[in-house]
């Protein structure tokens, strides 16, 4: 399938200069979601996973369907200050300031094969601190999964030693 027919291309958002990559008219249409659902679970289908983790927002799309899928369990990754129970959080950088991620500090137990997802690799900043959490917690990281890798701006680098699976490439 090319899965790239189903990506709208948004120029100019949300700054000038940016060619916004939007998930919503692939999720849109059930087969090609479960399609590309399924695509991303046989591609790791041999790595034994525990859990998916996915950060908010866009990374719960993606994820839950996929651990469901896997027989897997769910972990949210979110903003500071959304999650309920007690918390680690990491912050990092943005273009302009910076913000942070939380988890629940019993969301992993040591061990734990944790798979990542998310719609998209850009800098790869995000999934560094999802990394960096699910590390905290004792979860040993397998893989990271995405709809689509931005090539162009190299963040797989920032995620050094981490099997990379993703549907599209730009
Ligand atoms: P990174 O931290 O620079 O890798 O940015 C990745 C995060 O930014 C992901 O969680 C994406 O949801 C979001 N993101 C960046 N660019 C786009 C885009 O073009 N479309 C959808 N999400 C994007």
């Amino acid at each position: 399938m090319n899965y790239k027919d189903y990506i709208r291309i948004i120029p100019d958002y949300p700054q000038p200069g940016i060619r916004f990559k939007d998930i919503t008219t692939l999720t849109n249409n059930g087969p090609v979601y479960a399609h590309a659902i399924d695509a991303i679970r046989q591609a790791v289908a041999d790595k034994q996973i525990d859990l998916v983790a996915g950060p908010e927002a866009r990374g719960f799309i993606i994820g839950a369907p996929l651990a469901v899928t896997l027989g897997a369990g769910f972990v949210p990754i979110r903003k500071s200050g959304k999650l309920p129970g007690e918390v680690i959080e990491a912050s990092y950088d943005l273009e302009y300031g910076n913000d942070k991620l939380a988890i629940h500090k019993d969301a992993i137990k040591p061990g734990q094969r944790v798979l990542i997802a998310d719609d998209l690799l850009a800098t790869g900043g995000t999934i560094a601190t999802t990394i960096n959490l699910i590390r905290q917690l004792g979860g040993e990281v397998v893989g990271a999964a995405f709809l689509i890798e931005l090539g162009y701006l190299d963040g797989r680098k920032k995620l050094d030693g981490i099997d990379i699976f993703s549907l599209m490439t730009y």
